[in-house]
């Protein structure tokens, strides 16, 4: 069973560089993408099997890039990554179909877990 492609999305380059390194050596395939437009783009060409996407972007936030990818993929998994965790806010997120939340600044060890429960989760449907 694979550790599955995870798509980071954050237009900090730090929080790519660190989510990238980690994940990578916790055995995924990582793909880290500075704007919703260019994680859009690698839905066909990464073709991920969860996304980590971070709510707080210029332009494209993750709140919308949310809606195109939930309208585009609506089985692919979507971890949002909020500085902002209260229950107005996740539950929102959820509502629009992400599959769970994890709160900045994040625990990398439950990330990696959230990760790995959303790709077994997707490889058992
Ligand atoms: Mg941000």
């Amino acid at each position: 069973m694979s550790t599955g492609k995870v798509l980071i999305v954050d237009d900090e380059l730090e929080v790519r560089q660190i989510l990238q390194e980690f994940l990578a050596h916790k055995g995924h395939e990582v793909y880290a993408a500075g704007s919703g437009p260019e994680a859009l783009n690698a839905l066909d060409t990464f073709k991920p099997d969860v996304v980590l996407l971070d709510v707080s972007m210029p332009e494209m936030d993750g709140v919308e890039t949310l809606k195109r990818i939930v309208a585009l993929q609506p089985t692919l998994p979507v971890i949002m990554v909020t500085a902002n965790a209260d229950v107005g806010i996740t539950s929102k997120l959820l509502g629009l179909g992400a599959a769970d939340y994890i709160p900045k600044p994040f625990d990398l060890e439950y990330l990696d877990q959230a990760v790995s429960i959303q790709v077994s989760a997707a490889q058992d449907r």
